[in-house]
């Protein structure tokens, strides 16, 4: 869950699975986190929502350990 303050920019982050408040600078999150936006579209149940959450580095590992298949991982060549 993200909030933003009132000039835009990043004020707050927490994981929406375990409520940990994440380090944000400036506006920079400065930790680990996993990203969601999620726009479900015409052959889902929910089409035209968006669906936004963060999670921390260790529930994100959580989740994906409990996948049968493993989440693929590539080298990043440039930080995104
Ligand atoms: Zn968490």
């Amino acid at each position: 869950m993200r909030k933003y303050n009132e000039n835009g920019q990043l004020g707050a982050v927490c994981c929406n699975m375990c409520g940990k408040k994440m380090i944000v600078k400036e506006g920079i999150l400065r930790e680990g986190a996993a990203c969601f936006d999620q726009a479900w579209g015409y052959f889902s149940e929910k089409d035209g929502e968006v669906h936004h959450f963060d999670l921390c580095e260790e529930c994100y590992d959580r989740l994906t350990a409990e996948f049968c298949l493993p989440v693929d991982v590539e080298e990043c060549l440039e930080y995104l």
